[in-house]
Formats: structure tokens, sequence, C-alpha cells
């Protein structure tokens, strides 16, 4: 298999503290040098939270916007992904940033449990998110958190709510909501392929010890893999993860297993869909 993998680093989250793993980027200066070095590492897209400084989840569009800028600088051409998920905010808020045109932003597309609470994504909400997302240029990322919300994307893209082919992500291991469960995921590769074609691109993520054996499952199967202190902040039982760029190098290291190229920038953007960073010319971009 040679079609290159691209890696996801999901840097920050809503939830893993300081307490929890001191590798965990809070502030927004921490988030950017966490960000260089996983790029460094391989990872080319940044899936971003921003925190306040009490380490509580903000979404704050100014805090957004300073991150936006610093990657933009330190990390030429990663794409730069902003969450839109519930956790962060309620209702409207959580699309706040997306007039600042990120690459792309988290879309969930339909509810579900969580560890302690309800994951509201109400229609109303989701139609309103993708909407922003089409009027300011920002790919999202489906979160499939369930099948039915592959079928969703289908009839969103059906309807015209999302531009071009969407790119699912499978979201396994979160506490009452879809367990590891591999003839689920072969289905939903299945169903993404069905619907979005042979060649549609797709992505899982893990939570927790899941992490890694979703990096291995996807990785081996054509996909691409998400990773990041957000998800799981350890390398195993007993020793927590040094840095954000441990784990991406971690994906690297089962790319390599696997005979997958990393994708480097140009191609992440090319298999996605999305367009060179601004002030970069195509032809740099070769
Ligand atoms: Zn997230």
């Amino acid at each position: 298999m040679t079609n290159p993998c691209i890696i996801c680093v999901a840097i920050t989250g809503s939830l893993p503290t300081k307490a929890n793993n001191p590798a965990v980027p809070i502030t927004v200066s921490e988030q950017i040098e966490s960000s260089h070095e996983a790029f460094e590492a391989g990872a080319t897209i940044v899936h971003a939270h921003v925190r306040n400084d009490d380490e509580t989840p903000s979404s704050d569009p100014d805090k957004f916007a300073a991150l936006k800028e610093g990657i933009e600088k330190h990390c030429p051409g990663m794409i730069i992904q902003f969450s839109t998920g519930g956790r962060s905010g309620a209702g409207k808020t959580r699309g706040g940033m997306l007039s600042l045109r990120p690459d792309m932003a988290s879309l969930s597309v339909g509810s579900n449990n969580f560890p302690t609470r309800v994951y509201e994504n109400p229609p109303d909400l989701v139609d309103w998110l993708a909407g922003e997302m089409l009027a300011y240029g920002v790919k999202p990322e489906i979160e499939a958190f369930d099948l039915s919300h592959i079928l969703k994307a289908k009839h969103m893209a059906d309807k015209g709510q999302l531009a071009g082919t969407p790119y699912v992500q499978f979201v396994m291991g979160v506490k009452n909501a879809m367990p590891v469960d591999r003839d689920v995921f072969d289905y939903y590769i299945h169903t993404v392929k069905r619907l979005f074609g042979e060649d549609a691109p797709w992505c899982a993520a893990g939570i927790g010890s899941n992490q890694l054996k979703l990096n291995e499952w996807a990785i081996a199967a054509g996909g691409h893999a998400r990773t990041g202190l957000e998800d799981n902040v350890r390398l195993d039982r007993d020793t927590l993860a040094p840095s954000n760029a441990a784990l991406v190098r971690r994906a690297v290291e089962i790319c390599e297993k696997n005979n997958r190229p990393v994708a480097r920038w140009q191609d992440a953007r090319r298999i996605l869909g999305l367009r060179m960073p601004e002030g970069m010319e195509k032809g740099q971009a070769a």
C-alpha cells in the first residue's frame, strides 16, 4: 500500500490537564510549541481546542486567532483544524471561531452518550455549523461516533450542505458511545467506500489505550490516523507520553511497519482537497 498516511495530532482537547500529564499544552504559546514539535515529527493536521488559563475549556475566538497565527508562522503548510465539539461551549458559541477560516473544523452530526452526559448535537445546530463552514470555506471533518453519523453525512452532502467528499473520522472507545469493535470498524470502512467512493479518505481515533490499536488498524487498512494527548496521555500503562510529538512518532513507526509513507502537508492538502496556504504558490507545493 503506497497511499500516504495523514497523521492528525489532537494536541489539547477539553479534558486532560497538567495534573493528568504535564506535557498537555494549555496556553496558546505552549500549543504552538507542541504543534511545531508534532509537525516536525510528521503530523500534518493539528486538531485544536483552546483553554482558559485555569485549564477549563474555552471557545474564545481571540485565543483561536492567536493559535492560528502562531501555527501558520511556525508550521507553514500544516493543516489547522478547530474543534466545534460540545465540551468547549454551548450552542452557536461552538462555531464562533469559524469566521477565522481555519482549513478545517470538526463537525459532529448527531447525538450520542459520553461518559457522564449526553453529547447533544441537535439538528438545527448541526445545520447551522455546516452552513458556517460552507460560508467560510472550512472543510468539515465528520466525527462519526456512530454508524448513523456516516449516513447523515451522506444525506447532508447530497443536500449540498457539505462541500466536496466528506472526510469521516471514526471515533471509538469513548465510554458509553461506540466501543472498539473490529467488525464495526470494518463496516464503517465499507460504508464510507459505498457512499463516497472507493478512494474516499477516512481516518480513525481511539480513546485512551485504544489510541494505539486504532492507529494500527487504520494505518494497515489504508486510512489516516489521529493521535495526540487529547485522546490519550500515555505511551503504555505505566508511562506518560512525554509530548504530542512522541505520540506522533509512534504513529510514524506504525506507518513504516506497514510500508506507508507519511503524508507531507502538500500530500495531505491534495488528498483532502484543501487550498494551499495563503502566500504559498501552487508551484511551491509540488
Ligand atoms: Zn477535539
